[in-house]
């Protein structure tokens, strides 16, 4: 089911936000089939906290999962926050830009 706007983080209640997707690619290394995901940017997002503590304890990395949902297919998933910040940092520089939509026909 596609999705018209941004849902809720099941987890924390939180509207997603809109990220795009990631040059680089995780674990089956299929890359993405969409343009954007939705993700859940909130550092107390339960997921996000127990994510960050169980990576900690099981593999002593400083990494974490996000709640994110496919907006083609509203299909949830996991993206795995590594290189703390790396996302944040890339989140906010999308937010700074201008929106660039198609204005050339
Ligand atoms: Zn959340």
């Amino acid at each position: 089911m596609k999705l018209e706007k941004a849902p809720n983080c099941p987890h924390c209640g939180k509207e997603l936000d809109k990220y795009d997707t990631p040059s680089f690619h995780f674990a089956d290394g299929l890359g993405w089939c969409t343009d954007f995901l939705y993700v859940c940017f909130n550092d107390d997002c339960s997921l996000y906290v127990n994510g960050k503590k169980y990576l900690w304890e099981k593999y002593g990395q400083a990494a974490s999962y996000r709640y994110m949902v496919y907006p083609d297919t509203g299909q949830e998933d996991t993206i795995v926050a590594a290189n703390p910040r790396l996302m944040e940092v890339r989140l906010a520089a999308l937010k700074s830009q201008p929106e660039e939509e198609n204005q050339e026909e």
